[in-house]
């Protein structure tokens, strides 16, 4: 087995984020629940992309890329934070993003902006139309001498998942100093990597603790999940073995990916008011 430590890894994020009991909903509704607070992670406006790209922008500077491409929808707080973390290790990023729903200059627009990313709106609803633009763009770099790194949608491949091997580790020495042992994990699911990821590390370091991912958007993540953490687990040369009851997902879309549900909006209310932490409507509002 290699030690997590020792693979390459860029310093992007404050760790280790908080890991407290959210006191006053477990009072309510009679239960522990416990929350890893990656939303203060000290990047921008923070989020679980910093712990995959200090991974993926680790490997990107190996190779000796001065330019970094990723992609999502209008308002990915994946692109958001690639751009933030590439600009800080003074690496060129460039956003070829789907051009569907707002692309007004709002929201993330504005803050990919503010860290100088290059935005440019791909009119398709398939990411592999963008991936062949982000190759053509990346040919026409070449001719200057640049060389680019491709992050897939949502940084969600193997290397990217040991962000959230990390973190159950990070936690794991969090909850044993905090005396809970941890039962069941819990998270967001929008592109996969992060649940792949905790599925891992709770192999790894929670044996026996469960895994279930919320999934925000509708993609066979039963498969993916999984697949990214076997991924995973090969990087670090670690046996993979699926047990019967280890993850399962939850779907809770709506409407469909990153459309609010009105329903949720009474307990993203509820979780603001009684414990001052604020949801997004799109993954963790749906999550919760
Ligand atoms: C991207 C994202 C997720 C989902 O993580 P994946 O690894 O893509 O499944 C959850 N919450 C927030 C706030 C995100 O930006």
């Amino acid at each position: 087995m290699k030690n997590i430590n020792d693979l390459p890894r860029v310093s992007l994020g404050v760790f280790p984020t908080p890991f407290y009991k959210l006191e006053s909903i477990s009072a309510k509704y009679g239960k522990n629940i416990w929350i890893k607070r990656d939303d203060m992670c000290g990047v921008a406006l923070g989020g679980n992309k910093v712990r995959k790209l200090e991974f993926l922008l680790a490997d990107a500077k190996a190779q000796g890329c001065d330019t970094v491409f990723t992609t999502g929808g209008a308002q990915s707080n994946h692109a958001m934070l690639t751009a933030a973390c590439a600009a800080r290790l003074g690496m060129q990023c460039v956003l070829p993003l789907k051009k569907r729903g707002v692309t007004e200059h709002l929201g993330n627009l504005i803050l990919d902006d503010i860290y100088g990313a290059q935005v440019k709106f791909i009119d398709t609803d398939r990411y592999d139309d963008i991936y062949a633009e982000m190759d053509r763009m990346s040919a026409e770099l070449a001719k200057e001498g640049r060389k680019a790194y491709h992050i897939p949608v949502g940084g969600s491949t193997p290397l990217g998942a040991l962000g959230y091997v990390n973190c159950v580790r990070e936690f794991t020495a969090q909850a044993e100093e905090a005396g809970v042992k941890i039962g069941h994990i819990v998270s967001a699911t929008g592109s996969g990597g992060t649940t792949a990821g905790l599925l891992l590390g709770a192999k790894l370091y929670q044996p026996g603790v469960k895994v279930t991912g919320m999934g925000v958007d509708d993609d066979p993540f039963e498969e993916i999940v999984p697949t990214l953490a076997a991924g995973a687990a090969e990087l670090l040369e670690v046996p993979f073995e699926r047990t019967p009851d280890d993850f399962q997902m939850v779907y809770h879309l709506g409407q469909g990916y990153a459309i609010p549900n009105a329903e949720d909006t009474p307990y993203i209310e509820e979780l603001a008011r009684m414990e001052g932490i604020l949801l997004d409507p799109v993954y963790t509002g749906k999550a919760w």
